[in-house]
């Protein structure tokens, strides 16, 4: 079949159907959904305007107040239920993640499994929000530390991680007792009118066991930059975790800081590997290809820099690019395509500009031309291009969102950590080494400067329960895993006195008659 045949729209509305989402809400309104394997027309939805977002913020703070009385493992209960309802409606969900971003299949699979994964997580953690016990000074007296939900919480999500973003964010979120407010990208709504159902599916089987759960305590909010600025504006909303482009963290970060709000700010990645002499090539020419190729150069996590060592260029480099020129490109729908397609026409003309600034900078390039458009004059193929670079310089020391690998050779590792750690942006990373030196260099304190150092691996991908996300600019490491659930929680220290005197400070006499 090809892509002109493929009639998107209807199955469209046979899943979001089957997930029990009406067709209004997915029809007649000014917000125009396209598939990008198609570039065709796959839904329209009405748009939350700033008096709704006020509305729904008031709501869910009157959430947050009920639901924050819950206890902490009674709250799991209904994340375990969710990760139930995600589990049956997986094929399903995953189905409409590849045909609303383009992600082949198995990849839109693996992201609802992500869902479910943190869905897990975050069941056990609701028993284990723990305070420390502190030594205390005082006779008498105890020191403790105790954890408070914040309130509502607004999730801003980027359109590439269209609904395992949301499940990061929220599923922590919930059991820590808050509520949650979340404005999807307005390239991906109709997975986030899935999951949405999803979650009220769980919610009345909460319900139905006899549990009391608040209304509004997940709300959706569709629309553009200026509903995820209501969010960011709105006093009752102590914590924005917004996840997309530097630019938008930069725009974002200082308005939540002005009214001392809480950010969790998850951006772009320029994630680079470095391959050193004692490599193991085909495990790293594995590593390399699919880190860079995979979902057609669309993760914050791509490899988008490789620096190679000149003892081993020659062995690599060039099998490398055979790789790349016999990758399977096509509709992300049909087995045995490993390239899907770009989100939209706007990726591809930043895709193209970055190469020929690339060119300027004497870069030499192989791919990175259109296909298929001869099936689809809406829809944006690539042949993924990979650019062997003279310096690090021009468009490689930008995130450009989309699949390309620059290559450049090193010959000393200092000075390949150095070019490594040389850009603003800085998510993710890998060494390829069998040298136990350098890779313990690697993920030491002078080594990378990411979020995420691996070694033997590709930088693309995490894994439900490191914290992730972690771009350098902003921190590092805060969502998901580990302990980022602290973010969602304030923490208070309570003393209590259990003797019959109360000790001042030393020397200080405070007579009370
Ligand atoms: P984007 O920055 O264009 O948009 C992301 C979200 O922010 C959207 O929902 C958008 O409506 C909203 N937004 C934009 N400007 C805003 C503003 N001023 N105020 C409030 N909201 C605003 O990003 P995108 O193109 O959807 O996604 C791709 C980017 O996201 C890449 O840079 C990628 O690396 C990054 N990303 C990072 C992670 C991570 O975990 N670090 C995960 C996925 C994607």
């Amino acid at each position: 079949m090809t892509l002109a045949q493929l009639d998107l729209a209807a199955e469209v509305q046979t899943i979001l159907g089957k997930l029990g989402v009406a067709a209004d809400r997915y029809t007649g309104g000014t917000l125009a959904v396209r598939s990008p394997i198609t570039g065709k027309e796959i839904g329209r939805l009405s748009e939350a305007s700033a008096t709704d977002a006020g509305q729904a913020i008031d709501a869910a703070h009157q959430a947050f107040l009920e639901w924050r009385l819950v206890p902490a493992p009674k709250r799991g209960e209904l994340i375990r239920l969710l990760g139930e309802e995600l589990r049956a409606a997986k094929a399903s969900l995953g189905r409409l993640v590849s045909i609303e971003v383009g992600k082949i299949t198995s990849e839109g699979l693996g992201e609802v499994q992500e869902m479910i994964d943190i869905c897990d997580f975050a069941v056990g953690l609701s028993r284990q929000l723990y305070g420390l016990t502190i030594a205390t000074e005082r006779s008498e007296h105890r020191m403790m530390e105790t954890w408070h939900p914040l309130g509502p919480i607004g999730i801003i999500s980027a359109f590439n991680f269209p609904v395992a973003v949301w499940s990061w964010n929220a599923a922590l979120a919930i059991v820590c007792g808050n509520s949650t407010i979340w404005k999807p990208s307005e390239k991906t709504p109709l997975t986030a009118l899935a999951t949405q159902a999803i979650f009220e599916k769980a919610l009345d089987r909460y319900i139905a066991e006899g549990s009391k759960a608040p209304k509004n305590l997940s709300t959706l909010l569709i629309g553009g930059r200026e509903v995820g600025e209501a969010l960011v504006d709105h006093e009752k909303v102590p914590l924005v975790s917004a996840t997309g482009s530097t630019a938008m963290g930069r725009a974002v970060g200082p308005r939540l800081a002005q009214r001392f709000a809480r950010s969790i700010l998850e951006l772009g990645g320029n994630n680079a590997a470095i391959v050193t002499p004692t490599a193991d090539l085909d495990l790293t020419l594995r590593g390399v290809a699919f880190s860079a190729m995979g979902t057609a150069g669309q993760r914050c996590t791509t490899l988008r820099r490789l620096f190679v060592h000149d003892s081993i260029y020659d062995a690599l480099v060039p099998r490398l690019i055979k790789a790349y020129q016999s990758v399977t490109i096509g509709s992300p729908l049909q087995d045995g395509n490993l390239v899907g397609p770009l989100i939209d026409k706007g990726s591809f003309e930043k895709m193209q500009q970055a190469l020929e600034a690339a060119k300027a900078e004497g870069g030499k390039v192989t791919g990175g031309a259109r296909v298929l458009d001869g099936e689809s004059a809406d829809a944006y193929y690539v042949r993924p291009a990979i650019v062997e670079m003279p310096t690090q310089a021009g468009p490689v020391k930008e995130e450009t969102f989309a699949p390309i690998l620059y290559v450049m050779r090193y010959s000393d590792l200092d000075e390949a950590l150095h070019l490594h750690n040389d850009v603003p942006q800085g998510l993710s990373s890998s060494i390829f080494t069998n040298d136990m030196r350098e890779a313990e260099a690697f993920v030491s304190d002078c080594g990378s400067d990411c979020g995420i150092a691996n070694v033997n691996l590709g930088p693309s991908g995490a894994e439900i329960g490191g914290a992730f996300g972690g771009e350098k600019e902003t921190g590092g490491g805060r969502e998901s895993g580990s302990d980022a659930w602290k973010a969602y929680m304030r923490r208070a220290t309570n003393t209590l006195n259990y003797g019959r005197t109360l000790p001042l400070a030393q020397g200080v006499k405070f007579d009370v008659i």
